[in-house]
C-alpha cells in the first residue's frame, strides 16, 4: 500500500511480538495485536509498497462471527476453565494480504492403468463327507497396461499468504474463497476494517504458489485417469501464462491468551463463507477425570453384573 496524503483513512501499527504490520481505522482503539494478542504494539508510518489489485469483501457480519466464536469456545469441553471464559469481543475482521496465482498447466505423464475383470475358476475340494468334489468360484483379476499422454488444465484457485503472521496451512484450512466475488481494490473498500501490509515478497510467494499448483495438478490428474485403478503415476508440469496478483482476503481472527504460561490459541473464520479453523487447548486434568469416571462406571457395571444385581 502506498502512503496517501491528508485524507488517510488509517493509522499504522506494528506488532513487536509477531511482526504484523497493520493499518487500523482511526476509531479503532486496538490495545492488543489481533494476530497474537500481544499488548506490545507501536505506532508506525504506513509502509510503501505494492497496492493490492483485488479484494474479497466481508460477507459474515461481526455479530455472526462472535456467535460462531462463542459456540466454538463453548464446544471445547476438555479445555481449561480460563479458556472457556475467553472474551470473544476481541475478535477482529482483518483484510489479510495473499497472492492469487493463476496459470495454465501443461502436463506430460506416464502411468499404469488397471482394468478389472471377473473370471470363473474351477477348483477341487472335499465336501462334508470327505468326498472329492469340483466347484467353481469367481475371482477379480486386474490387467495392467502402460499409458502415457499429455494433459492441460487451468489453475485459478491457488492462494498463498503474504503475511508472516498467518501460516499458509492456516489459510488453506479456511479456503476456498469464491473469486467470483473479487472486487477491484480501492482504499474505500477497507473503510472501518483492519488491513495488513504484506510481509512476504512476491518472489517468496511465487515459489509457494507454484508448489501448491503442482500438487493440485497431481490430484486432478489422478482423478482424470481412466480404468478401475492406476499406479506409478509420474508427471512433469510446465506452467505457462503465470500471473500473481496481490489481493486482500476477509478473515475474522480471535487470538486468545487465556493465561501467561499457555501458548497462544488462534481461531480463524473465513469472512466470506464462515469456514472455521482453530485448535482449542486441552486440560489434562479434565481428560484424566473423564477417563477415570468412565473406568469407574465400567468397574461398577462389571461388579454389579457378577453379583447378579443387573
Ligand atoms: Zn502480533
Amino acid at each position: 500500500m502506498t502512503a496517501s496524503p491528508a485524507n488517510e483513512p488509517f493509522h499504522g501499527l506494528g506488532c513487536n511480538s509477531c511482526g504484523a504490520r497493520l493499518n487500523v481505522p482511526p476509531d479503532e482503539r486496538t490495545a492488543r495485536c489481533p494476530y497474537c494478542a500481544s499488548p506490545n504494539i507501536v505506532m508506525r508510518p504506513r509502509a510503501d509498497g505494492e497496492d493490492p489489485t483485488f479484494a474479497v469483501g466481508f460477507v459474515l457480519p461481526d455479530n455472526v462471527a462472535r456467535e460462531r466464536a462463542r459456540k466454538w469456545i463453548r464446544g471445547a469441553w476438555f479445555s481449561p476453565g480460563a479458556f472457556l471464559r475467553s472474551d470473544v469481543t476481541a475478535i477482529r475482521g482483518v483484510y489479510v494480504p495473499a497472492y492469487m496465482f493463476t496459470a495454465e498447466a501443461h502436463v506430460k505423464y506416464t502411468v499404469s492403468i488397471g482394468e478389472n475383470y471377473v473370471v470363473i475358476e474351477t477348483y477341487t475340494t472335499t465336501d462334508s463327507k470327505g468326498r472329492l468334489v469340483t466347484r467353481t468360484r469367481t475371482k477379480t483379476v486386474t490387467e495392467w497396461r502402460g499409458l502415457s499422454g499429455q494433459w492441460a488444465s487451468y489453475i485459478d484457485d491457488v492462494f498463498v499468504t503474504a503475511s508472516k503472521g498467518l501460516h499458509n496451512t492456516e489459510l488453506e484450512a479456511i479456503e476456498p474463497f469464491d473469486t467470483r466475488a473479487l472486487k477491484r481494490y480501492s482504499p474505500k473498500l477497507l473503510s472501518g476494517w483492519i488491513a495488513e501490509d504484506p510481509s512476504m515478497t512476491a518472489t517468496q510467494c511465487l515459489e509457494l504458489a507454484r508448489a501448491e499448483a503442482v500438487g493440485q495438478i497431481g490430484h486432478r490428474l489422478s482423478d482424470h485417469m481412466p480404468g478401475d485403478r492406476h499406479r506409478g503415476l509420474k508427471y512433469s508440469t510446465q506452467l505457462v501464462h503465470e500471473d500473481l496478483e496481490l489481493i486482500l482476503l476477509p478473515i475474522w481472527i480471535l487470538a486468545i491468551k487465556y493465561d501467561d504460561e499457555s501458548p497462544l490459541v488462534r481461531l480463524l473464520i473465513n469472512g466470506q463463507t464462515g469456514a472455521l479453523v482453530g485448535q482449542p487447548p486441552r486440560s489434562w486434568i479434565k481428560i484424566t477425570v473423564a477417563v477415570l469416571a468412565v473406568l469407574a462406571a465400567i468397574a461398577l457395571t462389571v461388579m454389579l453384573g457378577t453379583r447378579g444385581v443387573l
